[in-house]
């Protein structure tokens, strides 16, 4: 990693800052001061001094809202070789999205490098909601909204009761908002399949109060102080 980039990544400055603390000769790696910009270090086994006081590995918390794009994958990686959300945050820090949106899934998706927050919003028992907008094929009865508000069987198990409405609808399709209160593989998608009525888009909006708003697709902002309180 380059000196400066672990520098920012350990809160100690802004990626500028730390360059310019690099420039004035106060860094020191195992001992020597390096002035060099770009000089490459290994965290794990070099000693990084300011002022000859040990750099601390502690990262700042970072929370960060994207808009995902679909055609993304959530996770580190995968065997297609696919492009991830990671890869539209260029921040010095790694961060990890809460929870998960399938590929074709787009919105609201939360990353951050608190661990801790992240094992709480992703625990079955934690129960923020998270609101959907979803294109389904068909028109969507009362009777089968219905059927999602009381909960649905599902594979092995039966959803929690869930919110939804109708938004729109045209001869083909209906535009339903739904709200959950878990977040089990695909779920939205499969409420609806149970229904008879395949998903054909899929847009998170929500979570809890804290909404997409109009942060552009592809785009991220910092969570606001308010926003990291009411999570936690
Ligand atoms: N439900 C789904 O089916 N997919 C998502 O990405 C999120 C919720």
């Amino acid at each position: 990693m380059r000196l400066q980039k672990y520098l920012a990544s350990c809160g100690i400055a802004s990626r500028r800052k730390s360059e310019e603390l690099i420039e004035k000769g106060i860094i020191k790696v195992n001992g020597k001061v390096i002035t060099e910009m770009g000089y490459t270090v290994d965290p794990d086994n070099d000693r990084i001094t300011i002022n000859d006081k040990p750099v601390e590995l502690t990262e700042k918390k970072v929370y960060i809202l994207l808009n995902k794009p679909t055609g993304y994958i959530t996770t580190a990686s995968d065997q297609f070789n696919r492009k991830k959300v990671i890869d539209l945050v260029d921040l010095p820090y790694r961060i990890f999205p809460v929870g998960r949106l399938d590929y074709n899934t787009s919105g609201l998706l939360l990353l951050t490098n608190d661990g801790e927050l992240t094992f709480k919003l992703t625990h079955p028992k934690f129960k923020v909601t998270k609101t959907y907008i979803a294109k389904v094929e068909g028109i969507m009865t009362d009777k089968e909204m219905q059927m999602i508000r009381n909960g649905i069987p599902i594979e092995d198990y039966v959803t929690l009761p869930a919110k939804i409405e109708l938004l729109k609808k045209d001869r083909k399709h209906s535009i339903v908002e739904i709200i959950i209160r878990e977040g089990r593989n695909r779920q939205v998608r499969k409420m609806c399949d149970a229904v008879g009525h395949p998903v054909m888009a899929l847009k998170r909006i929500a979570m809890g109060n804290i909404s997409l708003g109009e942060v552009p697709i592809g785009k991220w902002r910092y969570l606001t102080e308010n926003e990291i309180k009411y999570l936690k």
